[in-house]
């Protein structure tokens, strides 16, 4: 097996390159990642200027570009000769639960695999400074050891977040639904040395709906939080209604 492995920390990143290692041990590993930090970058495309792709090591290539740019690179063009079987995004520094997963270019990268009808899977970890970037390794890598067992549809990415907790205390591997946030904290005002207002985005919300069954209650459980994923946003539920209202709306030349 041939496994893509890309982020969004950029290639610099100790959870990319222990992920790669870790996958190293029981499959052919390439790692196409941004030469920059992009987190938050969800699925941008880099479509105003070229990209530039620079091998650093011999598995390891850089792009000046986002993380959907490195996997779209990496499996429409870059490997001819021996396209990937999968993608594995991560492993994050931070957290993506609830509605993180919106802005995560993690998990973009993960999606963009599976956009191009690959197997994919977004690991991260609970920490921005983890002391056990291992313990998510070896779960990524029992996970892909076994992917070809997992029934899952197509469309499906698996959102993988693990403690940040030595490997003997995760007590277990929870499927989770995505909890959400509340709104996020106001942007932090300052002011750059000329004197200018300058403005930082705030920090994510706290916990809104962290109940039993989410990815925010079984981290919080000591737990491996994995939720199924898809793209189609449509609120299936509100069809009707709005259906209705809709029906209301004249087209005639009557304003009405
Ligand atoms: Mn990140």
């Amino acid at each position: 097996m041939h496994i893509l492995i890309s982020n969004d920390d950029g290639c610099q990143s100790p959870g990319l390159k222990i992920l790669a290692d870790y996958l190293g041990r029981i499959a052919d590993v390439t790692v196409v990642a941004p030469l920059q930090d992009h987190s938050a970058a969800s699925n941008s495309l880099t479509l105003e200027r070229p990209l530039r792709v620079v091998q650093l090591e011999k598995n390891l290539y850089s792009v000046n570009g986002t993380p959907t740019d490195c996997v779209h690179l990496a499996i429409t063009g870059l490997f001819r000769e021996r396209p990937p079987d999968m993608v594995v995004s991560g492993i994050n520094l931070g957290e993506n639960l609830g509605d993180d997963v919106i802005y995560s270019g993690t998990v973009a990268a993960a999606l963009e695999g599976r956009f191009l009808g690959l197997p994919a899977i977004a690991v991260s970890i609970t920490s921005g400074r983890p002391c056990y970037l291992e313990t998510a390794a070896e779960i990524a890598r029992r996970m892909v050891r076994h992917v070809e067992q997992v029934v899952l549809s197509r469309e499906v990415v698996l959102n993988v977040n693990v403690p940040d907790l030595p490997f003997s205390q995760i007590k277990g591997i929870k499927s989770t639904r995505l909890g959400n946030r509340h709104l996020a904290e106001p942007v932090i005002k300052a002011k750059d040395p000329k004197g200018q207002d300058i403005y930082w985005v705030g920090a994510p919300g706290s916990e809104q709906d962290a109940g039993e069954g989410t990815d925010f209650y079984a981290i919080a459980d000591g737990c491996v939080s994995v939720t199924p994923l898809h793209t189609d946003l449509t609120k299936y539920q509100s069809l009707d209604n709005l259906c209705t209202w809709l029906a209301q709306i004249k087209l005639s030349n009557n304003p009405g």
